[in-house]
Order: structure tokens, then C-alpha cells, then sequence
């Protein structure tokens, strides 16, 4: 799935903002991603290897970062981005998945999933240059809050899906190599170690 990265943002999703708050749009650029590191205790890994709070009360504040972390997402070109790959420990995530709009999961539940499995490779922005085939079920149903404060359920399949459990995952403290066997992590592990001495 080498297009999670590298699916082009629309058009549309970069003018909006733009157009409607030229100085907030500016700021939004301005939002880091938190890269995981190839050492022990560092302090990015210790925010994407934790678990993050309920978000509770969806306040304007809530709102405008959502719309910062859709832009973000899609500066880099991602289809999914998650509270904590921002420095933030509350439990929110954004996706664009192909073929779908920008959607927006606040205190998400995954209240079902398939039994059928499959396999696809997966990246990801805090992890980048790192791919490796993740088996994760085919089809969920989730419960969320929109940033308006509405409360939805949505059932996904395919690309969404994935992204959804993916994102899901980084709540909970959790990265897709951590679902690899010891054979795949070891190989993403000394992938991370070259890209470390090559600077
Ligand atoms: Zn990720």
C-alpha cells in the first residue's frame, strides 16, 4: 500500500481552508509530526507509545485542531493522521482514504469487526520510508463524535478500514510494526538504524 503515502491531496482540500483563514491555514503548517526514533525512552517515542485521554468536550478548540491535523495530513501527503502523531495525547484522529471524503473520529469506539482478514501493506507518517504488510480485519463498524459534536456510526471496508484501525491503533499507544512477527520487525527495526546513520 505504498499510496498511503502518496496519494495526492485534492485540490479542494487545500483551497478551502485557504480561502476561508489565510492566517490560520499558515499556522496549520506549521504542525509537526512526531517521528518514532530508533532509541529507547526518547521522548517522541514515549508520546506515540502512549495512550490517549477522551477528548469529552468538543469545544471550537477541538474543532480548529481537527481541521489542523486534516491539513497536515495532507501537506503529507498521508490518508490518516492521529492525535498523538502531533503531540497530542487526546483521542482524535483525521482520514482521507482514496476514494473517500475527510472524515474527522472523536472518542472513537470500534464496536465490531469482520472475521474475515487481509493483508496489505501499510506506512506511516511518523514512521517514513518504512513499509511492511499488516493483517487486520476486513471490515469494522465504528462509533465516533464529528468535530461538530454529532454523534455517528460508520461501517467500513477496504482502504478505509484499514486506515480507521490504523489510526485507532495509534490511540492506544500502538504502531503497525508492532503487529508484525519477529521476522518483520526486525527487518523495519534495522531499516530505522541505516536511515539513523545515514543522518
Ligand atoms: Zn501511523
Amino acid at each position: 500500500m505504498k499510496k498511503i503515502l502518496s496519494i495526492p491531496c485534492s485540490f479542494r482540500a487545500y483551497t478551502i481552508p485557504f480561502l476561508h483563514n489565510t492566517a490560520l491555514f499558515l499556522y496549520h503548517l506549521n504542525m509537526e509530526i512526531i517521528r518514532l526514533e530508533n532509541k529507547d525512552n526518547s521522548e517522541n517515542n514515549r508520546v506515540l507509545r502512549q495512550k490517549s485521554k477522551p477528548v469529552k468536550n468538543i469545544s471550537g478548540e477541538i474543532r480548529k485542531t481537527a481541521q489542523e491535523m486534516l491539513d497536515t495530513m495532507h501537506r503529507d501527503k498521508g490518508v490518516g493522521l492521529a492525535g498523538p502523531q502531533v503531540g497530542l495525547l487526546k483521542r482524535i484522529f483525521v482520514t482521507h482514504a482514496e476514494g473517500d471524503q475527510p472524515r474527522v473520529f472523536i472518542d472513537p469506539s470500534i464496536i465490531w469487526t469482520s472475521q474475515d482478514q487481509v493483508r496489505y501493506e501499510e506506512g506511516c507518517l511518523s514512521i517514513p520510508g518504512v513499509w511492511a504488510h499488516v493483517t487486520r480485519p476486513e471490515k469494522i463498524k465504528i462509533q465516533a463524535w464529528d468535530e461538530k459534536g454529532r454523534a455517528f456510526t460508520l461501517e467500513a471496508s477496504g482502504l478505509l478500514a484499514r486506515v480507521i484501525l490504523h489510526e485507532y491503533d495509534h490511540l492506544e499507544g500502538i504502531l503497525f510494526i508492532d503487529r508484525l512477527d519477529t521476522a518483520g520487525r526486525a527487518k523495519v527495526l534495522s531499516k530505522l538504524e541505516k536511515q539513523k546513520k545515514a543522518g
